[in-house]
């Protein structure tokens, strides 16, 4: 099986931290979404104790709450000792109603408005990580207001090529996140944000891409990013003490998928960055990790009830089940490919290429093309596997269909942690007006 935290009971059926899933479908209906705690917390020591090990604890992993960020997700992330890495109001919002510590909050993102800025302030938010001048000047007036002092970070272009899908590579020049280093942007706003008074200078930022293999663009872009922090050094005297290396590290979607040990992404770059301090005299380096769909991703499950199966002569089999692009639009979004199995009969051989087609209107609706699997009829449970990040971050309301909730297993108990959205809820913000 793709993750060791699946298995197989003796009734055939697809079973996770220890609940048969036929079962959660009754109490929980379809969709579903499933998160195994155990996998989540197991993944955010992988990365801790790595931290611990190879860089002698002197750093933060955060968890980048974009890829699946809820009440009980932010406390588990709390629990297990790492900070939040989090892009808007409502992320932000979901940290504060938590009780997260504000001081590991790292706020992110391209457009931060001057509300969200503003809330970020006012909550103590540990950095902000500047991503442009507009929004350093903004950050300055709003802190002045608040008569307060902010930390920040800035998020570079290193220009490292990450080897990933044109849509998720971030770290080249063209891209609306950061500023460039070959231009001499990254350098003008830092020597800028040093001359204000509410601003304390701390750290760099890079994040070169999501789903990479590999450890060496990693290592890259350490010692880009290293060699810049000296430089800034040498040129304004400007001490930098903190090295946020971002995320992007690849998970197991499908057997072509071959992931590395999450361990090996940080030992590989303390090795880099350990040596690189030492070389150009850097001293001790804080250092920031943000995985977020390898911490939430394996975790995560999807169920659904199969619906009508069209066989296309020729042509093509479609299966087509109750959820699809509102619940998971990655297909629609990247091609995103994906892992499925029939949850109610787990172990039968997947001897039919089909296609599995969503609910929605839309042609790209599907959620995975031409994938093996056991022949399906209507009724049967369909569970799609690695889907605990970016799907219930991403879901949408998309034909009026509400969003699916989301159930934590653990030792065999299942427990809700976001319900269902009914039909009332896809009408509590609208209004009819009373002289239409
Ligand atoms: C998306 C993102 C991450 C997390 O990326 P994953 O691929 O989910 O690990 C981390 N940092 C930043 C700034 C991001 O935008």
């Amino acid at each position: 099986m793709l993750n060791d935290h699946l298995r197989i009971n003796e009734k055939g059926n697809l079973e996770i931290g220890g609940c048969d899933t036929t079962e959660l479908v009754k109490e929980f209906g379809t969709p579903l979404y499933v998160m195994d705690e155990m996998n989540i917390r197991h993944n955010c020591r992988r990365y801790k104790q790595a931290m611990d090990i190879f860089y002698d604890g002197n750093g933060l992993v955060l968890y980048a709450g974009k890829a699946f960020l809820t009440m009980a997700m932010c406390k588990i992330i709390e629990q297990e000792g790492l900070g939040l890495d989090v892009v808007s109001g409502g992320e932000i919002y979901t940290a504060i109603k938590t009780g997260f510590p504000m001081e590991r909050v790292y706020f992110h993102g391209n457009n931060k408005t001057p509300e969200e800025i503003s809330m970020g302030i006012e909550h103590g938010i540990g950095r902000f990580v500047v991503d442009n001048q507009t929004e350093l000047e903004a950050i300055e007036r709003i802190a002045a207001e608040q008569s307060k002092r902010v930390k920040v970070s800035f998020r570079i272009k290193p220009g490292v090529d990450a080897h990933t899908h044109e849509f998720i590579q971030t770290g080249q020049i063209d891209s609306k996140f950061g500023v460039a280093l070959e231009n001499g942007e990254a350098e003008e706003i830092i020597a800028l944000a040093a001359r204000m008074k509410h601003i304390d200078v701390v750290g760099v930022h890079c994040h070169i891409g999501s789903q990479i293999f590999a450890l060496e663009p990693f290592e890259r872009t350490a010692e880009v990013m290293l060699s810049f922090i000296a430089d800034i050094r040498d040129q304004y005297g400007i001490h930098i003490t903190e090295l946020n290396l971002g995320g992007g590290f690849g998970i197991q979607y499908t057997e072509k998928d071959e992931p590395l040990e999450y361990d090996q992404f940080i030992e590989a770059v303390s090795k880099v960055v350990k040596r690189v301090c030492h070389e150009k005299g850097l001293g001790r380096m804080y250092m920031l990790m943000e995985p977020g769909r390898s911490i939430a991703a394996p975790a995560g499950i999807t169920l659904y009830r199969v619906g009508n199966v069209k066989d296309i002569k020729d042509v093509r089999k479609y299966i087509s089940i109750d959820g699809g692009m509102c619940d998971n639009p990655r297909y629609a979004l990247y091609q995103a490919e994906y892992t499925a199995l029939l949850a109610n009969r787990a172990a039968a051989a997947k001897t039919e290429i089909v296609t599995i087609a969503g609910k929605c209107c839309e042609s790209g609706d599907l959620i995975a093309k031409d994938i093996a699997i056991p022949p399906a009829k209507p009724g049967d449970i369909m569970a799609v596997l690695a889907t605990g990040a970016y799907n219930y971050s991403m879901a949408m309301n998309y034909n009026r269909n509400g969003k699916p909730p989301v159930v934590l297993v653990k030792d065999g108990k299942s427990r809700l942690i976001v319900k269902r959205e009914d039909y009332s809820d896809l009408l509590r913000n609208d209004i009819l007006p009373v002289d239409l």
